[in-house]
């Protein structure tokens, strides 16, 4: 974290899980858990379509912004059963992840898709969180700094400078989403301050030391405060420490403090 250039951004994926009857009591034991935000930290719930409405009704007011998990790299038109960036814009949402590695991976999401959801994104404006990562075959090889680099020009292609103030960048390596096999601080910090580099490149000095770049995989409340101490990890993508109010106000706490 680098609270001096940049806020630390908790941010929940529950995929496919919890009922929108549930996201009230889940919202009201969350906000008891973290009474106060400090102004450098944010979180977010990135629930299912279906727990959207809820979930803007349950953390109005608070420091707790609503995202969704997907979007259509289309305007509108004759696409059953997709979503519109102006569909979830329209409901108050503020935050969307895109390239999700499931979405990579079971639904043959590419980088060309990815970059097309990044802008359809952008210009509703939805900050996107996008989701970068290399699979275990991959980092064996050697190639994981080659490859995080180039999704994360692929996906900005085309991204002006002025619009990617809103972007916010998740370094997520496969082979630690929900397998309880975290990076260590160290490899996700490598990684992280390569990402950093690239936007450097592309963006410029500024603009690299303010964007967020989040780690996500198999974090938790144990393993929160050593990640969030490296100092190009600026927060957390976290999928099942999130589904419980607990461990997710755990992770906030790790982060939010003064
Ligand atoms: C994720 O879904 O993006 C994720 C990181 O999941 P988990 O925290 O369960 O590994």
């Amino acid at each position: 974290m680098n609270r001096e250039y940049r806020n630390t951004i908790i941010a929940g994926n529950w995929k496919m899980n919890l009922l929108a009857s549930g996201v009230k009591a889940y919202a009201d034991e969350l906000m008891s858990l973290v009474p106060e935000f400090y102004k450098w930290c944010d979180a977010v719930a990135c629930v299912p379509f279906t727990s959207l409405n809820a979930a803007i009704e349950a953390f109005n007011g608070s420091r707790v912004g609503v995202g969704a998990q997907n979007m259509s790299q289309h305007e509108s038109g004759a696409y059953t059963g997709e979503v519109s960036g102006e569909q979830l814009t329209d409901l108050g949402v503020k935050y969307v992840i895109i390239g999700h590695s499931e979405r990579r991976g079971i639904y043959g999401e590419t980088d060309d898709s990815v970059n097309k959801k990044v802008h359809a994104a952008l210009s509703k404006p939805l900050r996107p969180i996008i989701c970068v990562g290399e699979s275990l075959e991959q980092r064996e090889i050697g190639v994981t700094n080659d490859l995080v680099a180039m999704q994360v020009k692929m996906a900005l292609h085309g991204v002006t400078d002025d619009l990617f103030r809103s972007v916010i960048i998740a370094y997520e390596p496969i082979w630690a989403i929900g397998t309880g096999r975290n990076a260590t601080p160290e490899d996700a910090q490598e990684v992280c301050y390569e990402i950093r580099a690239v936007i450097r490149m592309l963006y410029g000095d500024n603009a690299a030391k303010a964007v967020s770049v989040l780690y996500g995989g198999s974090m938790n409340d144990k393993n929160a405060f050593d990640l969030l101490a490296q100092p190009d990890i600026d927060g957390g993508l976290i999928g099942g420490a999130s589904l419980k109010p607990d461990s997710f106000a755990a992770i906030i706490n790790a982060a939010n403090q003064g």
